[in-house]
């Protein structure tokens, strides 16, 4: 039986991480790289969804409204 550790690649800076126990927060290297990978996530989700509301709404009621007087 070999038991040589394996090792896996820190998906958010490439950094080496041992696949095993001790590594809490595997597939990441650490907890600041997960959580950087879930902000960045996170963020850009929503930043997207209320930029295209914002956008839509901005353009509905700036275009489409004929100027009745
Ligand atoms: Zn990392």
């Amino acid at each position: 039986m070999s038991r040589a550790s394996r090792t896996v690649s820190c998906p958010r800076c490439g950094a080496p991480v041992p696949w095993g126990p001790e590594s809490r927060f595997r597939p990441f290297c650490s907890e600041r790289c997960k959580m950087i990978d879930l902000g960045a996530w996170a963020s850009e989700e929503y930043r997207v969804a209320v930029k295209g509301e914002d956008e839509e709404t901005d353009s509905d009621s700036a275009e489409s409204k004929p100027a009745a007087p």
